[in-house]
């Protein structure tokens, strides 16, 4: 195994570009959207379409938490099926993107907030690949995953973020995979594309904070209203939607896609900072 000491002397920097790429939030949802052709994974293939391409992505999924911060380092990470009971179909699907020792040096380096540690045990989480297999199908991107440090509250999060802001000028695509309103205890079944009251309102409450900028409130998400709890009973899935709004500068807009809501707990909202 490669440790990041090997990488060193030969992994040089993330050359400047002279766009800044934009910054994306995506609600994954069901792991079934990586090969369904739904609403859902057409609108992640038409990202793949329309986006600037990157020389890197640096993803933040939901579904890697860890006591403390991690990238992971190795370069060929694993595809992981990190599930059960879907199709075989499903663990059939190997995302074989390479990493990137560069990309892992730059997130280590500007991150003031977190100590990053390199990784060599996770690879890419479906929170990842379900969305990439979409967007970019060839997976000839080099890919780096960043970890979800458990013990740190919300702000703590949206902060550190803000580190690695300049990595949109080096090529790198920050995407973050969760869902802003996320509860799978109260799953709805039988409403395959509809959202509760209470997810309608706390999902529409989001926006307008997104909208209006405000991501004091976002960063302290027991603020939004009385909806927060049940939107968020835990915080992995919002999470990377802080990652997102942190980079967030003064003179660009925040727009939705995939705005909807399925069955009854789950917003697939998804946001584009540009
Ligand atoms: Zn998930």
């Amino acid at each position: 195994m490669k440790t990041l000491s090997d990488f060193k002397g030969f992994a040089g920097e993330l050359p400047e570009r002279d766009e800044k790429l934009p910054a994306l939030f995506v609600g994954h949802g069901s792991p079934m959207n990586a090969i369904e052709d739904n609403e859902f994974s057409r609108a992640w293939h038409e990202l793949g379409q329309t986006l600037p391409r990157p020389d890197a992505i640096l993803c933040i999924s939901a579904h890697w938490e860890t006591s403390g911060t991690f990238v992971t380092a190795m370069e060929r990470p694993k595809t992981i099926h990190d599930f059960g009971g879907f199709p075989q179909a499903l663990f059939d699907v190997q995302y074989p993107a390479p990493g990137d020792p560069r990309l892992v040096e730059e997130t280590r380096r500007l991150s003031r907030h977190a100590d990053i540690q390199p990784d060599h045990a996770w690879g890419l989480d479906h929170g990842c690949w379900s969305v990439l297999e979409n967007v970019y199908p060839a997976a000839d991107i080099p890919v780096v995953q960043l970890s979800l440090d458990r013990t740190k509250p919300a702000a703590w999060h949206y902060e550190m973020a803000k580190d690695l802001a300049s990595l949109r000028k080096r090529g790198v695509l920050i995407l973050g995979s969760g869902n802003m309103v996320h509860n799978l205890r109260v799953i709805d079944w039988r409403n395959p594309n509809g959202g509760y009251d209470w997810a309608e309102e706390t999902s529409a409450k989001m926006k307008e904070l997104i909208e209006a900028g405000d991501h004091a409130t976002l960063a302290n998400y027991g603020l939004i209203g009385a909806g927060a709890t049940l939107a968020i009973p835990t915080p992995e899935h919002y999470l990377p939607l802080l990652y997102v709004l942190a980079l967030q500068e003064k003179n660009e807009r925040a727009t939705f896609f995939s705005d909807e809501l399925v069955m009854g707990s789950i917003a697939m909202t998804s946001v584009k900072i540009a």
